[in-house]
């Protein structure tokens, strides 16, 4: 199969089951997956018979259950979803529902953690799969990220520094930037939230997506690439001379998306040659590189928008999640709507909430039975709170 029947294979509705990739591995930096790995295809559906339990079990539950789904939930997850969107969006839309014993959060474990921060001390946040985290929140920890801090100190600039970060960290991040009077934000915000901080210090360290960070900061603020430095965890003073962190506007954390950071320039070139005409829009999180040479920068609410706004007739290709790529190109049949590269993987721990796990969860709650509560530590949550506060105050 060519390359551009293979692209062009993806907006076809009736290959909505189809579009081939191939296997990853070949140069991946392993350290860097923890929790990621791809069989190359998205995952297959499970059982259809679940889906009976399932829809049983969700209408004993009624009223008492709120179900989360994120856009790159799995089709079958998404159908049983009360909401859809991305996590600040869901984590709003839960505290908006107090009335619902139980928040079932199909997403991964810092979603669910920031559902249960700013949800009432009644509502439990359930989360079908406690293996489904993300790669991109375990690569700041809380021992590294204080590390990094003292540095700053011992340097004596932490006092000008205003921590900023993505809200994909753990709630012991926000907590630490919420501690420092820094604030939490969204690819929706974060030229608001880093206007903000460098209204506040000097300087600012952006946890954990030196993508978005860097992304943010050169193309909204107008700074320059050599304005930024990555502060690499695993080496010692980051990796950077102590001139460096004090010249620096923005210090990014060494973090990234492993899905998003995948998709290259390359992808973009070879997308436009396929496809005549075709409009490129990626995620922030993608590298400098790739986002200079979209048409388009878009957080996951502004993709799903741009595509559904667009004319018939129009071609887009996409560099986000997998899932969320096949269900516009699904929705929009009018259109074409092609994955930017087929070796980028769906997000195989988001996926790991399958139906199967939707299925025993509400089951059990149905039956009485309370699994995989996620809860945040009190003092924890209400550090991380007062960062998230401070993200809906931001002018
Ligand atoms: S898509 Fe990337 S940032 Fe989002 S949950 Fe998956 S690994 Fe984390």
């Amino acid at each position: 199969m060519s390359r551009t029947t293979d692209l062009r294979t993806a907006s076809r509705p009736a290959a909505t089951h189809e579009i081939p990739l191939l296997v990853l591995g070949a140069g991946a930096d392993h350290r860097a997956e923890r929790g990621v790995s791809c069989t190359g295809e998205l995952p297959a559906a499970s059982d259809p018979a679940l889906v009976r339990r399932a829809v049983r079990a969700r209408s004993e539950l009624g009223d008492r259950a709120f179900v989360l789904g994120h856009h790159y939930q799995r089709d079958e997850v998404i159908r049983f979803a009360d909401v859809t969107g991305d996590s600040f969006k869901l984590a709003r839309d839960a505290a908006a529902r107090p009335a619902a014993e139980f928040v079932i959060f199909c997403g991964v474990h810092f979603m669910a953690e920031s559902a249960d921060i700013l949800t009432a001390p009644s509502q439990r946040v359930i989360l079908p799969d406690l293996a489904a985290g993300c790669s991109m929140a375990d690569m700041a920890t809380f021992s590294q990220v204080e590390e990094c801090w003292e540095t700053l100190e011992d340097l004596g600039i932490a006092g000008e520094v205003i921590p900023v970060t993505y809200m994909n960290s753990s709630a012991d991040i926000k907590a630490f930037t919420g501690r420092h009077g820094g604030t939490v934000c969204t690819s929706s915000n974060a030229r608001r939230a880093l206007t903000w901080a460098l209204g506040k210090g000097t300087r600012v360290l952006f946890l954990p997506d030196q993508h978005l960070g860097r992304n943010t900061a050169v193309l909204d603020l107008g700074l320059d690439l050599t304005d930024c430095v990555v502060w690499d965890p695993h080496r010692p003073g980051g990796g950077l001379e102590p001139s460096a962190l004090r010249g620096a506007t923005m210090i990014l954390w060494r973090g990234h998306c492993s899905v998003h950071g995948r998709f290259t320039a390359q992808n973009v070139a070879q997308v436009r040659a396929a496809v005549p005409g075709v409009n490129v829009i990626v995620h922030p999180e993608c590298a400098h590189d790739v986002v200079l040479a979209a048409d388009q920068i878009g957080s996951t609410e502004k993709i799903i928008e741009v595509i559904a706004a667009a004319p018939a007739g129009s071609a887009w290709a996409v560099g986000t999640e997998l899932n969320l790529v096949q269900r516009l190109a699904n929705a929009h049949p009018d259109k074409t709507v092609v994955f930017l590269d087929k070796t980028v993987c769906y997000c195989s721990t988001m996926n790991r909430i399958d139906l199967p796990h939707l299925v025993w969860a509400l089951e059990s709650l149905a039956s009485g039975q309370v699994v995989n509560q996620i809860t945040v530590q009190e003092q924890i949550a209400r550090q991380a709170r007062a960062a998230l506060d401070q993200m809906l105050a931001l002018p």
